[in-house]
């Protein structure tokens, strides 16, 4: 190919572990545990850092940081990775030549493996619930769908109902769905905070969080917490419709206009 580089093509480089196998040893309060993995395969960046979260309306004397596995990696952000790490371990000891996964449309999981798979050289079978109306459509590029595609993964989509029948009792009825208040929460942590919550799990869990503590103040009054982010930033995307009236307002900079000339007479070009 004119212009790539010839390295592109190679498996990814090994720099610094990452991408490397490494041997298991469980911390002190697993060792009972059994079967006990042997190794695993580096594929985060840990350990993920704690820091304060400055939220807004904490009841007097409370204290809540931050445990930021959101920033495990990019493609391969959060708390997935870590399971990965095992489960990618095992699919290459068995000599595994592919892997085969199930979830939601924006599952973080499936995108998470998708990538793990391909780093690892191994083909990567998605299985994606979605809904009756959308199972015959492109599913699009939103979101994890995204990066599933642009690492090709295989993708079949099914129907919840379809899926219903063989798999497991319908991963809640709210699962992924988000009232326009808890969108509107993310958003205004993110506006007054800077971290960004993803819609399913760290934005309802917070939202939850502070609710409980404006309802409940001598409950955590004193209390020191960590709330653990646990990344899928990515699936914020599929709610960029419900977001759009909320998030941040813009203008057209008009250059003629808003930038004086060094002489004082107002037009730049
Ligand atoms: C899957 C997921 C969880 C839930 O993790 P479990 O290990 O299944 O409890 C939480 N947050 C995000 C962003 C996830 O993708």
């Amino acid at each position: 190919m004119a212009g790539v580089p010839a390295t592109l093509s190679a498996p990814a480089a090994q720099i610094g572990g990452f991408l490397s196998k490494k041997p298991y040893a469980p911390p002190s309060w697993a060792t009972h545990l059994s079967p006990m993995p042997s190794h695993t395969m580096s594929l985060g960046h840990f350990p993920t850092p704690i820091h304060k979260w400055n939220l807004p309306n904490l009841p007097e004397g409370t204290e809540v940081w931050i445990k930021r596995d959101d920033l495990s990696g990019m493609q391969l952000s959060g708390n997935k990775v870590r399971k990965l790490e095992f489960l990618m371990a095992d699919a290459l000891a068995q000599g595994a030549d592919c892997v085969i996964t199930v979830g939601g449309i924006q599952s973080n999981h499936c995108r998470a493996t998708a990538v793990a798979a391909k780093y690892l050289n191994l083909d990567c079978y998605l299985i994606l619930r979605t809904s009756k109306l959308l199972v015959d459509k492109d599913p699009g590029l939103i979101g994890n769908l995204l990066v599933e595609r642009l690492v090709g993964a295989h993708i079949d989509l099914v129907s919840k109902e379809e899926y219903g029948k063989i798999g497991s009792v319908a991963k809640g009825l709210g699962y992924a769905m988000n009232t326009a208040e808890e969108l509107k929460f993310v958003k205004d942590i993110a506006a007054a905070t800077g971290i960004v919550l993803d819609p399913v799990y760290s934005g309802k869990a917070a939202y939850g969080l502070l609710k409980d503590m404006a309802c409940n103040p001598a409950k955590w009054k004193g209390r020191k917490i960590l709330f653990v982010h646990t990344g899928g930033l990515l699936g914020l995307y599929d709610k960029a419709d419900q977001l759009s009236s909320l998030a941040g307002s813009w203008r057209r900079m008009d250059l003629e206009d808003s930038v004086p000339r060094k002489d004082g007479t107002g037009k730049m070009f």
